[in-house]
């Protein structure tokens, strides 16, 4: 089969690679659509992971089943994260599969293939079939829709809060999208650069889009909470700027959720004071248990949660880096990689 690797940094071949094969309880995808990410784009310009197979947000149809996997057939069209927790660590038996200690080992990456093994852990607890209705890119978001979900069920959303989500990238929109299919969704305000992003964030609903570039997002977002702050920030750019800022936009009482990770360990200078007597909550999150993902599921399959529009294009396969060299040059949000275009369901 065919297979994108990554040679070094900026640097993509493709490959002809034996096809993976199933080993008791895993299956092997037909991959129908993937889809690059930020941390796919980091790893393209840092080499990361290099030389090797790359692409973890993916959909398609079972090709080849194990010995022993249930629920799954040869044929279905399936939707699936890359990871599943071990169930066995410290972390797992504590009810933070997210954290899990040994989810890199079971990891299924390789969806920039024709073909991908899923391991059984994925198997049993992150696969699903996905119904005709939802198109196979809009199932290969499950894995960055976990994510967010997760970190939407670590701060409190109330119907009369501001909600300030700094960042219109992938994550960014999707939150928004979260807290929009909310039945009582909060006022949504939403900081980043770029005029397809912004204008992308405005057609998903968000009430007010603040150009960081053109204005200064404190200043707007103290306007429109009458100097009072917002309930909720939601860091989706990881950036060390937009995380100096944080303190400002948030009021009292209020949480913020620490979405984007920062290039590198860096230290931040954070206001004590304001931490503590404005009772002001700091929340990580990183990845997803398999409930995130249930619940990531059910958004997508309801159609409550529409991700289509984050998409920029669709390119074939073997035109995988035109997707990477427009995306390092800060071109588009989302590429769809379509490794069998002949066949492709559209969108
Ligand atoms: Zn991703
Ligand atoms: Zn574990």
């Amino acid at each position: 089969m065919l297979s994108a690797v990554l040679v070094e940094p900026r640097r993509l071949e493709l490959e002809e690679v034996p096809d993976p094969e199933p080993g008791p309880g895993e299956v092997v995808l037909r991959v129908h659509s993937a889809l690059t990410c930020a941390a796919d784009l980091r790893a393209y310009r840092l080499g990361q992971g290099a030389p090797g197979p790359w692409g973890h947000e993916f959909a398609g149809q079972i090709w080849r089943t194990g010995a022993d996997v249930r629920g799954f057939r040869e044929g279905d069209a399936v939707m699936t994260a890359h990871t599943a927790p071990c169930g066995e660590c410290l972390l797992c038996t504590r009810g933070q599969g997210n954290l899990c200690e040994n989810l890199e080992a079971g990891m299924a990456v390789g969806g920039f293939a024709e073909f991908v093994r899923v391991g059984a852990p994925i198997v049993q607890q992150n696969m699903f079939l996905k119904p005709a209705s939802l198109s196979h890119a809009e199932a290969a978001f499950l894995e960055p829709l976990a994510s967010v979900v997760q970190g939407l069920g670590s701060v409190p959303i109330d119907p009369d809060d501001t909600v300030v989500i700094l960042g219109c990238g992938t994550i960014g929109l999707l939150y928004l999208a979260c807290l929009k299919a909310l039945e009582q969704p909060p006022r949504v305000l939403m900081a980043g650069r770029g005029t397809e992003r912004l204008e992308l964030a405005r057609t998903m609903g968000a009430e007010l889009v603040i150009d960081d570039w053109q204005e200064s997002v404190v200043e707007v977002v103290r306007e429109r909470t009458a100097g009072l702050g917002a309930q909720v920030v939601m860091d989706c750019a990881g950036q060390p700027e937009s995380w100096a800022q944080i303190l400002d936009l948030a009021g009292r009482g209020s949480h913020i959720l620490l979405f984007g990770g920062c290039p590198g360990a860096l230290p931040v200078d954070m206001d004590t004071t304001r931490l503590h007597y404005d009772q002001i909550a700091l929340v990580g999150t990183s990845h997803f248990t398999p409930r995130a993902v249930r619940s990531a599921r059910d958004l997508l399959v309801g159609h409550r949660v529409r991700p289509g529009p984050i998409l920029t294009g669709s390119y074939p396969l073997r035109h995988l880096s035109q997707a990477f060299d427009r995306l390092d040059r800060g071109e588009g949000t989302k590429f769809e990689i379509v490794p069998h275009p002949t066949e492709a369901p559209g969108r």
